[in-house]
């Protein structure tokens, strides 16, 4: 049996150069989201709940299913990022998924708008759904008791499941920035490889922590050539 190499992505600043939480807190001119969000953090320490909030005062604002649809759907991929996504596509021995803190609704918009839907065989973010009055609800992926990672998800547990229940897969790529990354890569092997965002808070974590990741650790500027480095990786 020919075994597999598994891509895993993370979203925001991964595979859009942007948040788009904090993307969607600029579509209605008058959302103060942004400016009280010292006050919020307080109130909402997971993030996860204050953007469930976030999505209430939008609706309150009156802006439509279709505005906010329409609105995350301009936070597109970057060049390098659908040309990575393309690569991940087109290898014969490869499957590609994404582990996100965002929203399962904003990534399936993003990546419809962007063609590459059907590259992705699993999405696992904090699912998000609109009800009858089209406000708009995020709720958290699971708990969990992982010491590393927000009460919502540990990205982490979720590789771990995903490997256990697919035993196919001879090497994980794991690409991501952020802390909520920290904790996958981890869990990485010596046969694996961890692709870190240059200038970003993973590469910073696995430079202080050197010991603490197994996998080959690359540290590169992603806008400039994540495509590139993939592309290398699927040959
Ligand atoms: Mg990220
Ligand atoms: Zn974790």
């Amino acid at each position: 049996m020919i075994k597999r190499t598994l891509f895993v992505f993370d979203f925001d600043h991964t595979l859009i150069d942007n948040n788009v939480d904090t993307w969607i807190m600029s579509v209605h001119p008058t959302l103060t989201v942004q400016k009280d969000m010292h006050s919020l953090r307080k109130r909402y320490p997971c993030w996860t709940d204050l953007m469930d909030h976030t999505a209430g005062l939008i609706h309150d604002k009156g802006v439509s299913k279709a505005e906010l649809i329409s609105h995350v759907r301009q936070a597109k991929l970057y060049e390098q990022a659908h040309k990575a996504i393309t690569a991940v596509g087109k290898a014969r021995h490869a499957d590609a998924i994404i582990v996100s803190d965002a929203n399962t609704l904003f990534i399936e918009h993003i990546l419809t708008e962007c063609g590459v839907r059907q590259v992705f065989k699993d999405i696992f973010s904090n699912p998000a759904h609109f009800d009858s009055t089209d406000r708009l609800h995020i709720q958290h992926y699971h708990s969990h008791s992982c010491p590393h990672c927000s009460a919502n998800l540990c990205k982490g547990q979720v590789l771990t499941d995903y490997l256990n229940s697919r035993p196919a897969y001879s090497k994980v790529v794991y690409v991501g920035d952020g802390k909520g990354d920290y904790c996958p890569a981890l869990r990485l092997s010596d046969n694996d490889v961890l692709v870190c965002r240059k200038g970003y808070t993973l590469a910073g974590m696995i430079q202080d922590n050197e010991q603490s990741c197994k996998a080959k650790t690359m540290v590169i500027d992603f806008v400039e050539s994540l495509g590139d480095t993939i592309i290398s990786m699927c040959l």
